[in-house]
């Protein structure tokens, strides 16, 4: 690199090996710290697949009884209606049943299916989400020593985009918006808005590291990257959310 024209803005990256499969119960945090030597200000970021097994939110499909919506539903997207029965109790509301399931969870976020998987999952069951990934996030950051941030992150689409990209659903230690407001831009206007979503960033660099499919590494910890230790909301508060009302006329 050209050292009189570039600068270094370094920040690495580390992926934890040898993670066994999680079942409920298991010691997340203590199995990071058998392998890591954190330092204080690494973000952990951690699939919420895992965090999810952990707190055992695993259901056999079985246990859900479809009402006849989820039956309706489940018909018109050609789904197991049990599946879609799934979806319906983890959500609190429903912002488009067609031609995908788009509801809002019990915890505030916006996804499809919320969030349940059936990848790396045993055939028969779902996976639901954690039930609140922001608690499930404070108290990993306590059992890792407190001085860490913690991002629990899952593979999202979004409107408008192609493809998925990691995004948190949960964060401690660390404030989900870096506020660029009352900064000057090059020309000296005072930037107005601009919230900048770095929980979201780093879960993206996350998951780009941790893979989709079976590569076993749920842990990745970022290191040397600026963060503000608090302030601002993961979601957008539902009086400011535009879309989601035009999704509700
Ligand atoms: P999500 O993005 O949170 O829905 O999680 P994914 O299913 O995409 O998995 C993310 C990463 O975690 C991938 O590398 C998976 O192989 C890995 N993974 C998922 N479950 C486990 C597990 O129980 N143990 C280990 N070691 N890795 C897992
Ligand atoms: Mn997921
Ligand atoms: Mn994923």
């Amino acid at each position: 690199m050209k050292q009189e024209t570039c600068r270094e803005a370094s920040f690495r990256g580390y992926l934890v090996n040898g993670l066994p499969a999680i079942v409920p119960g298991d010691d997340i945090a203590g199995m990071i710290l058998q392998r890591v030597e954190l330092q204080d200000h690494d973000v952990v970021c951690i699939a919420s697949t895992i965090v999810a097994k952990s707190e055992g939110r695993i259901r056999s499909l079985e246990s859900y009884s479809p009402t006849k919506r989820a039956a309706e539903i489940a018909r018109r997207l050609n789904k197991d209606p049990r599946f879609v029965q799934a979806v319906l109790e983890e959500s609190v509301d429903v912002l488009l049943d067609s031609p995908f399931l788009l509801v809002v969870t019990s915890f505030g976020h916006i996804c499809v299916n919320a969030g349940i998987d059936q990848s790396n999952v045993d055939a028969g069951n779902v996976l639901l989400l954690p039930k609140n990934p922001s608690r499930s996030a404070e108290r990993l950051r306590e059992s890792l020593g407190g001085k860490v941030a913690v991002i629990i992150t899952d593979t999202c689409g979004r409107p408008f985009r192609s493809g998925v990209t990691g995004v948190a659903i949960g964060c401690a230690g660390i404030g989900p918006l870096r506020d660029w407001r009352g900064e000057r831009d090059m020309n000296g206007r005072v930037l107005e808005i601009t919230l900048e979503s770095v929980a979201d960033e780093f879960a993206g660099i996350a998951n780009s590291m941790m893979g989709e499919a079976g590569d076993g590494t749920p842990v990745a910890v970022l290191r040397g990257l600026f963060y503000p230790a608090s302030g601002g909301e993961l979601f957008m508060p539902q009086d400011k959310d535009v879309i989601r009302a035009i999704l509700k006329r």
